[in-house]
């Protein structure tokens, strides 16, 4: 039996109240009492924020088959530096992808044993697949991700309308949710023949791209009652369909990411194929919708969407957009990329449970169990400065690539220590030996 008390001014209990101080009693793994400050604490965190551990609801770890891209023991530890305890694992770039029930024991069995915090798995709906999603929701998928355009791996088959509406139909008597990646090919007219230029690269995907896949799910959803997340909104152009839904009681749910929360089109220098997503970052004012689109509700939560590769695939050297890797690394500074945003916004820290704890919680379906600090609860904690600033450099970056659009940028937040279910996994800089993440 462990026991041990963590004290500080500034707890975050959840997303309804501000901070406050209060002493955090753990037992066993989990929240024993919350208590207000008295005697000595095990840990005396000061003015250091406390608050649940962050929940990543959307990485590539790309292990097996890429784990030359990344890796369960990389991802993790990085995840944990970031004062992440869960990330949920898409099913795609890892050979084989997440698409059938054996596909899944592979996978499982690759992480088993290589993780740092906890970790679930989203499976793959694709066009031939239907029969396998029974059976891997019952070993314990907690939702089925599809594209509506070019996955961009081969082994990964994009969904068209039909194969959407029957695979949705079962997903709606398994109550789990569609995960969609929400881009129809629409052509485009492409601005400029620069390839080294990003308005090239943005022109080739705009906005209507992703409007005109969001009604279509939202269609869909009407028509099976099959709940829909859309995964990584990038255009703001959609948020008016989203909040319409909304209000006419269809089951969906919306995330964006911290680079479109943080990075504008207009600022991304030629040839940094590094800043190469889909769909892409867009212009200032895009990004300030979004905004705004979270702070009425429309979005839900934001999500790193890791997707890292090998430094040769971004193509770094020669900077040609279209040919390079379309994936932003970063999920170790989510939490100060999306904080540093939000204090220039002066919106209240505790949107930050909000939006990357409580929304990806209830989508995974665990929000009674972890992403609040409350008695019976997991105890996942973060403790952090949000005062703190630094230049990220390099040497700091844990996951396998040193590959990320950040890198040289001040953000202010420092993730101190993580625990996970009540051990300590990371403490300023240094890991623990052991690798304590289970499967959830
Ligand atoms: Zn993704």
């Amino acid at each position: 039996m462990t026991e041990f008390s963590l004290r500080s001014e500034r707890v975050l209990l959840n997303s309804d109240v501000a901070p406050q101080p209060a002493q955090v009693f753990v037992r066993d793994g989990k929240i024993s009492a919350i208590e207000t400050p008295g005697g000595r604490a095990t840990y005396e965190l000061g003015n250091q924020v406390l608050m649940p551990g962050i929940i990543d609801s959307h990485a590539h770890i790309n292990e097996p088959g890429r784990t030359e891209w990344e890796g369960f023991e990389s991802a993790t530890r990085a995840a944990a530096a970031g004062g992440i305890t869960t990330v949920v694992d898409m099913p795609l770039n890892s050979i084989p992808p997440t698409t059938t029930l054996w596909a899944l024991k592979e996978k499982a069995q690759a992480a088993a044993g290589h993780c740092r915090i906890d970790y679930a798995f989203w499976g793959g709906l694709v066009r031939d697949n239907v029969n396998e999603l029974i059976p891997m929701t019952e070993a314990g998928v907690r939702g089925f991700k599809a594209f509506l355009i070019d996955s961009g791996v081969a082994e990964f088959a994009w969904t068209r309308e039909p194969e959407l509406r029957r695979g949705m139909e079962t997903l709606a008597q398994l109550k789990v949710p569609l995960l969609a990646h929400a881009e129809i090919d629409l052509g485009a007219t492409l601005e400029g023949n620069n390839p080294r230029e990003y308005r090239h690269y943005l022109s080739s995907r705009p906005a209507r791209w992703e409007v005109q896949a969001i009604r279509l799910l939202i269609k869909l959803s009407k028509e099976t009652g099959c709940a829909v997340h859309v995964v990584h909104l990038s255009a703001a152009e959609a948020l008016t369909a989203i909040a319409e839904a909304k209000t006419a009681g269809i089951a969906i749910t919306a995330e964006t990411c911290p680079h479109y929360l943080a990075l504008t089109s207009e600022t991304i220098p030629e040839g940094a194929t590094a800043f190469k997503c889909a769909p892409p970052i867009r212009d200032g004012a895009n990004r300030e919708q979004l905004w705004r689109g979270l702070s009425d509700g429309t979005l839900d939560m934001i999500v790193s969407d890791h997707s890292p590769c090998t430094p040769a695939l971004k193509g770094l050297e020669n900077g040609n957009f279209p040919d390079a890797w379309g994936g932003i690394a970063g999920l170790q500074f989510s939490l100060p990329v999306i904080w540093t945003e939000m204090r220039e916004r002066k919106l209240p820290l505790e949107k930050v449970v909000k939006w990357m704890i409580e929304g990806p919680a209830r989508l995974i379906g665990l929000s009674t169990r972890k992403g609040r600090i409350a008695v019976g609860w997991d105890a996942d904690l973060v403790a952090w400065d949000p005062d703190a600033k630094f230049v990220v450099e390099e040497t700091m970056i844990r996951h396998r690539h040193k590959v990320t659009p950040y890198l040289g940028r001040e953000l202010f937040g420092q993730v101190l220590q993580t625990w996970l279910r009540g051990e300590l996994v990371f403490d300023r800089g240094n890991f623990s030996d052991e690798m304590t993440g289970e499967r959830v």
